[in-house]
């Protein structure tokens, strides 16, 4: 009998759990005890366990995306929270019920967020053993200043600490998280962390400007009066610094908030950018894929640590115009853009027939360029993303 096929997927876990909140934070993460955390990890590797099952036994099962063995998982990425403040074995338990369930590729991406305060040479070996061989740790700026400003549990110098320790411990793939358009913060500021962070040479960069998001202490403080945050020039001018600066050092700017080395652009985000299937476990983890009768489905665990009694959120199956416009949108972040043929492959028609107008005016702006059959933004269009965006839904 031929074998069948197995089809791509990856894989995200979320764990919940920080030692404090942040100023500026609104994912579903806090601090919690000892009980809670270990309620909530019996759930978590059962919910892995159950994948694909219809009887799950202990909680609602999920057969929607059929059976765990009709996929290879080419990436996994552990984030949170920060999944580094938990016992470094937790980790080790949940990727042993990932392998358990699913096939996962010998050379797959396996990520671990962690932030600065919480690592250390014991843990670092834990997850090495572990298989995990992407660290991606939660900096944000190299002012001490500031990160006690944004309820950072750590300074710089704990940083350089835990940083030393993860190169110490074997881990040749390493991303840093930056914000820019802080309270108070100043161009110097963040041209001064671009350039303490680059003496380190991670492999990659994640760069995001801070956004002030209800529900939240900044929200109570910025929300309404923004005078304090940095000026929209300011914000650019940070923004541009990081830019100029991390090119010229050698990254290669590969979407919009993300810059690599050669090689070392993030597997689990490019494949979400390019319509990869993905399964989340944990609360608030979304999932994304074709379902056993063929249709294009989403849905979204609740956000609570109980989800597991907890029906589903944000279901959908998607129709054809929204599945047209997410490979436009998510496709464009990335600076490769998108292929036309891998368009007419996927949605059996020229992509002219459905986005021609909007591709045309985007041309003539300067934001969009058509060339070698792909579509990508300019460095313009870059600048304007969310403009442009607007335009294919
Ligand atoms: S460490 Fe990360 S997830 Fe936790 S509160 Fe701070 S920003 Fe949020």
């Amino acid at each position: 009998m031929e074998a069948r096929q197995k089809r791509n997927a990856e894989i995200y876990v979320h764990i919940p759990f920080c030692v404090k909140k942040c100023a500026y934070c609104d994912f579903f993460s806090g601090a919690y005890d000892v009980e809670k955390k270990a309620a909530y990890f019996r759930d978590l590797n059962a919910e892995i366990r159950s994948f694909g099952k219809t009887d799950a036994g202990d909680g609602p099962a999920n057969a929607i995306y059929g059976p765990a063995d009709a996929y290879v998982i080419s990436s996994i990425f552990i984030g949170g929270g920060t999944p580094s403040s938990v016992e470094p074995e937790r980790i080790a338990e949940l990727l042993e019920s990932i392998r358990e369930t699913f096939t996962v590729d010998p050379a797959a991406e396996i990520s671990m967020e962690a932030n600065p305060g919480t690592l250390n040479k014991e843990k670092l070996a834990v997850y090495k053993r572990a298989g995990v061989n992407r660290l991606s740790i939660g900096l944000q700026s190299a002012d001490n200043g500031l990160l006690e400003m944004l309820g950072r549990i750590h300074t710089y110098e704990e940083f350089l600490e835990n940083y030393r320790a993860a190169r110490a411990a074997g881990f040749t793939n390493i991303n840093i998280d930056l914000m820019s358009g802080l309270p108070g913060q100043t161009a110097a500021d963040h041209e001064n962390t671009l350039k303490k962070v680059l003496s380190l040479s991670p492999e990659h960069l994640s760069c995001y400007s801070l956004i002030i998001e209800e529900n939240t202490p900044f929200y109570a403080l910025y929300g309404a009066d923004a005078s304090a945050l940095p000026t929209e020039e300011e914000d650019r001018a940070m923004y541009r610094a990081t830019k100029a600066v991390l090119q010229a050092s050698g990254y290669e700017r590969y979407e919009i908030s993300n810059y690599a080395k050669p090689g070392y652009e993030c597997r689990h985000n490019t494949g979400y950018w390019t319509g990869v299937p993905y399964f989340g476990f944990g609360a608030a983890a979304a999932s994304y894929g074709e379902t056993v009768d063929g249709t294009l489905h989403r849905e979204k665990n609740a956000c609570a640590l109980n989800y597991r009694r907890l029906p589903k959120e944000e279901v959908e199956d998607l129709t054809p115009e929204e599945r047209m416009a997410e490979f436009m949108i998510l496709g464009l972040r990335m600076t490769r853009g998108i292929s036309e043929e891998e368009f007419a492959e996927r949605f059996g028609t020229g992509i002219d027939t459905v986005y021609g107008p909007v591709i045309e005016k985007h041309v003539r702006y300067g934001t969009l360029i058509r060339e070698n059959g792909r579509i990508r933004l300019t460095e313009y269009g870059l600048d304007v993303s969310n403009l442009v965006f607007e335009d294919f839904l």
